[in-house]
C-alpha cells in the first residue's frame, strides 16, 4: 500500500466517522461526546476531533453542560439549525411551492403561487423569481447547500428527467438541468447538491425523515406509504434505513397507483388508457363528474354546487375507490404506516369517511389478528412534497458532508 493510498483511506475513514456522528445527532439531538463514542463504538479521542471539525464548520452547535449520570458532565450537541439552508421546490398541477428548511428539517420560509403550469420553460421562469425572493428576504445569512425539486409524475431512473406528467401533458423533460441553468448563481457550484423526485415519493421521504419520532427506534415505522390525492393520484413508499430507501421500480413507475386499472374499459384517462383509478377518484375526475371548470377551486365548486345529492353520491363513490386503492396498496406493499395528503383531503368527511370505512372493513380479512395499520390524514399538505424534496437533499448532505462542508 502506498503512502498516498493510506492517507486516502484515513481521509475516507474520518469522513465516514463525521457522517456517522451527524446521523446520530440528527436522530437523537442532545447527545454528548461520551454518548456518541458509546453509540458509534469510536474512541473518545476520535469523536472529540470529529466533533471539533464539525463545530468549526458550523454544522454542529453545543449547548449547556449536562450533569447527572456516572461519568463527567458533557455538553449536549446538535445539528446547527441557524447556519445553513436547503431549498425545496414543488411543481404541482395547480400550484408552485418554494421553501427552505434547516438541518432540523424545519421550514424556515415558504412561498406559494396558485397557478396551472403551461409549458416547462414558462413554469421554471415563474419559479426562479420566487426562489430569488426567498433567498434574498429569508436566507441571506445562511449557507445554501442544495436544491430538491418535486414533480407531478415519474422521473427517469437517474432522476434528472421528468418522464411524464400526464396531467400537464409534459413528457421527457430535463427539468433539473433546466432549473440549474436558470439559477446560475446556485447551479455552477459543485458544493451544492441538486436532486429531483416524484412528488409523492418526495413527500413519503419527508414524512419518514422529518417526523419528530424519526430515529427513535420504537416510534419510527419500518416503512411508510404516502398517498397523494390531488388532481392526480400517486403514492410513494419509503423503507427505513440509513439512508431511508425510496422504492422506485425499474422505470420509476412504482407507486403510480392513479393509473392502475380499477374499471377495465371504463372512462378515458389522461394517460391514454381507460378505467384507471384516476377516472374514479382524482381532482380532475371529480371536476368532470360535477361540471366544475379545470381552473376553478374544486372545494368552492362543490360547496356552491346546484345539486347536493349528485355531489354526495359522486364523493361517496370516489371515496370508496380511494379505499379500494388503500386496500390494494396494503396488500401489495404492507407498509407499517399510511399517510394521506393532497388537495382532495380538503373535501373532508364526504370523501374520506367512505375511503377509511372501506379500508377498515377489509384490511384484516387475510390476517384477522394483525393490528390495524394506522392511517394519518394531513389536513394541510401544501408544503409536504417540497419539504420532502429538501429532506432528500439534507439526507445526502449529511451522508456526504465532506463534499459540501467549508471551513467557516
Ligand atoms: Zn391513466
Amino acid at each position: 500500500m502506498t503512502a498516498s493510498s493510506t492517507a486516502g483511506d484515513l481521509g475516507a475513514l474520518k469522513s465516514r466517522n463525521r457522517a456517522s456522528l451527524l446521523e446520530w445527532l440528527r436522530r437523537q439531538p442532545g447527545l454528548t461526546r461520551a454518548e456518541l463514542a458509546q453509540r458509534t463504538a469510536l474512541t473518545k479521542v476520535t469523536v472529540g476531533a470529529a466533533v471539533q471539525t464539525l463545530l468549526d464548520q458550523g454544522w454542529l452547535v453545543e449547548g449547556d453542560l449536562l450533569r447527572g449520570g456516572s461519568g463527567r458532565p458533557g455538553r449536549a450537541l446538535s445539528l446547527n439549525p441557524d447556519s445553513h439552508a436547503i431549498l425545496g421546490i414543488e411543481i404541482g398541477v395547480h400550484g408552485l411551492h418554494v421553501l427552505a428548511i434547516n438541518f432540523h428539517g424545519q421550514i424556515l420560509a415558504q412561498r406559494h403561487q396558485a397557478v396551472v403550469p403551461t409549458r416547462p420553460d414558462d413554469t421554471l421562469d415563474q419559479i426562479v423569481p420566487m426562489v430569488r425572493e426567498l433567498i434574498r428576504t429569508a436566507l441571506s445569512h445562511r449557507t445554501l447547500l442544495g436544491v430538491g425539486l418535486a414533480v407531478p409524475g415519474p422521473t427517469s431512473p437517474e432522476q434528472s428527467r421528468l418522464s411524464l406528467a400526464p396531467n400537464l401533458g409534459w413528457r421527457d423533460v430535463p427539468l433539473l438541468e433546466m432549473l440549474r441553468q436558470r439559477l446560475p448563481e446556485l447551479g455552477d457550484d459543485s458544493r451544492r447538491f441538486w436532486c429531483m423526485d416524484n412528488e409523492a415519493k418526495a413527500a413519503a421521504f419527508g414524512e419518514l425523515y422529518c417526523s419528530p419520532s424519526s430515529g427513535q427506534d420504537a416510534a419510527t415505522p419500518s416503512s411508510l406509504l404516502y398517498v397523494s390525492a390531488a388532481t392526480g393520484i400517486g403514492s410513494g413508499l419509503v423503507v427505513q434505513g440509513t439512508p431511508p430507501r425510496v422504492i422506485r421500480g425499474v422505470h420509476g413507475l412504482a407507486g403510480e397507483i392513479g393509473h392502475t386499472l380499477l374499471a377495465p374499459g371504463g372512462k378515458p384517462c389522461h394517460c391514454g388508457n381507460h378505467g384507471c383509478a384516476e377516472t374514479l377518484v382524482s381532482g380532475w375526475a371529480l371536476r368532470d363528474a360535477l361540471g366544475i371548470e379545470a381552473g376553478a377551486s374544486l372545494s368552492e365548486g362543490i360547496k356552491h354546487h346546484h345539486d347536493p345529492d349528485l355531489v354526495a353520491e359522486t364523493l361517496n363513490q370516489a371515496g370508496e375507490a380511494l379505499g379500494l386503492l388503500l386496500l390494494n396498496l396494503h396488500l401489495t406493499l404492507n407498509p407499517e404506516r399510511i399517510v394521506i395528503g393532497g388537495s382532495l383531503v380538503k373535501l373532508g368527511a364526504p370523501l374520506l369517511d367512505p375511503a377509511l370505512a372501506f379500508f377498515t372493513r377489509h384490511q384484516n380479512h387475510l390476517l384477522p389478528q394483525a393490528p390495524p395499520i394506522p392511517v394519518r390524514i394531513l389536513d394541510d399538505s401544501l408544503a409536504t412534497a417540497a419539504r420532502g424534496a429538501a429532506a432528500q437533499v439534507l439526507c445526502q448532505l449529511l451522508a456526504r458532508h465532506d463534499e459540501f462542508a467549508t471551513d467557516e
